[in-house]
């Protein structure tokens, strides 16, 4: 998807409302139009960025030294006893909307909200094997 059709570049430039809670020049942040909790927020860089591995380092920097202001803000106001920051990258991953952003969701002890984690357990060499291919990439 291109910046021009991007609904979230739309929304950083002001072309189509949000709730907007927090913006300046590197960063807008919004309230998400389908809240998974009261207060979930989408904080996103206004620049279009697609993920994570394609967003330059100093921006990436940029927008994450927001996060505690935007975060603590929320939590507070909301009463929250805790919170989760999540990146959707890619559709096999979640991703809807092809401009980078990061979600904080506020949570309540026991609000019953991402309560099944499918760990599993690496079987013999196999940790050690993916981590050294990840290391060959780096
Ligand atoms: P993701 O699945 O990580 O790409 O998340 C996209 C999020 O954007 C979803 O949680 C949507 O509810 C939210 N969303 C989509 N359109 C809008 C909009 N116009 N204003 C606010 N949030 C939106
Ligand atoms: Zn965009």
């Amino acid at each position: 998807m291109s910046s021009k059709d991007c609904i979230f570049c739309k929304i950083a430039s002001g072309q189509i409302p949000a709730v907007k809670i927090y913006e300046d020049e590197v960063v807008v942040a919004f309230l998400d139009i389908g809240p998974v909790s009261d207060g979930h927020t989408l904080v996103m860089p206004c620049k279009h960025v697609e993920k994570v591995h394609n967003c330059p380092a100093e921006l990436l920097e940029q927008v994450w030294s927001r996060l505690p202001k935007i975060a603590g803000a929320i939590i507070s106001a909301v009463g929250a006893d805790g919170y989760n920051v999540l990146c959707n990258n890619g559709r096999a991953a979640g991703q809807v909307v092809d401009h980078l952003h990061f979600h904080i969701i506020p949570r309540k002890a026991g609000d019953g909200v991402f309560t099944q984690w499918p760990s599993h357990k690496y079987g013999q060499g196999k940790a050690e094997a993916i981590a050294e291919r990840i290391r060959s990439k780096l």
